[in-house]
């Protein structure tokens, strides 16, 4: 049954028109970039590129795994391009941005899963853009030697963040290819390696969870030391995604971020529109005025 929710009025998408979305698409054109705003079809992708943030994607648009919530493509990636690094750092430094997401497709078939080219591209935008905070959404690296891991985090990311995206329970239907626990502890290991990294987390809600496996995860990140959560509502991306469950009401997202709160997070954004990237910026601006 492919019947879905209607979409209530508070999912709410704004075109993508203004000078800033235009320049922005042009200077990723420009340096040959992937950006998640357009691959997944981020409804934020107005607002975002118009105020100068976006999230880019490193390694290519083609994913080892296939996550059935995903909009990205699976199949054998392309070889990792020894030049992007430094047009990443190119268009970070043109776009002036105060904050930067980088995140990648899957690669499992790389040996470190693209660790040290992560690790690349922290290096050149710390030299061409010295003041931009970076922030890294990065895969499991499931398959690679756990040493990897340390390369990523010696080139000194602001934010190291790292999807759960949904509760465990769900694993199968919506991460398959995934572990809950590796990913987790995935990221207890990146505050043992550097405890002065900011780490952090985020699910979709309305595929399917119950409220009580959503708190359940809370806790469960909060014993691995994660300080940043984000919830969001899932929206399917086409009609052969996971299907859409329910729409949260914002009601309920105002008592998700409350009970974060609670449990010692140091910044929460749960709303239907949060995106892991969402605001991402300002929020750690502020923190760092805090
Ligand atoms: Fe891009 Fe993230 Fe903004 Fe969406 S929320 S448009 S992915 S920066
Ligand atoms: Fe999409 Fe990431 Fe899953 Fe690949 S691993 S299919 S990019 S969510």
């Amino acid at each position: 049954d492919n019947a879905q929710p209607k979409k209530p009025s508070w999912i709410r998408v704004k075109a993508p028109v203004g000078k800033g979305y235009q320049e922005t698409a042009r200077i990723m054109r420009e340096n040959k970039l992937v950006t998640v705003c357009e691959e997944a079809g981020c409804p934020n992708a107005g607002e975002c590129w118009s105020q100068g943030h976006a999230t880019m994607m490193i390694m290519g648009d083609i994913c080892t795994r296939g996550c059935s919530f995903c909009n990205i493509a699976t199949g054998k990636p392309q070889a990792l391009d020894l030049f992007e690094p430094g047009r990443v750092a190119d268009a970070v430094a043109k776009l002036g941005l105060n904050h930067v997401v980088i995140t990648s497709v899957d690669r499992d078939d790389l040996e470190d899963g693209g660790a040290e080219h992560f690790a690349m591209t922290i290096r050149a935008i710390r030299k061409r853009a010295p003041d931009t905070t970076i922030e890294i959404l990065t895969p499991d690296f499931l398959k690679c030697d756990p040493s990897v891991l340390e390369t990523v985090v010696a080139a000194k990311p602001d934010v190291f963040n790292h999807n759960l995206e949904t509760v465990p329970g769900l694993y199968p239907s919506v991460r398959p290819g995934a572990r809950y626990f590796h990913s987790l502890r995935l990221l207890q290991r990146v505050k043992e390696l550097d405890p002065t990294m900011f780490t952090k987390s985020g699910i979709m809600v309305g595929l399917g969870e119950d409220r009580q496996s959503v708190l359940q995860v809370m806790d469960d990140m909060r014993a691995a030391d994660v300080d940043f959560l984000t919830i969001g509502q899932y929206l399917q991306p086409t009609p052969k995604h996971h299907a859409v469950d329910r729409f949260v009401h914002p009601d309920e997202f105002a008592a998700y971020e409350k009970a974060a709160y609670g449990k010692g997070f140091l910044m929460v954004s749960a709303t239907p529109l949060t995106r892991s990237s969402y605001h991402a910026g300002d929020d750690f601006t502020r923190l760092r005025a805090a």
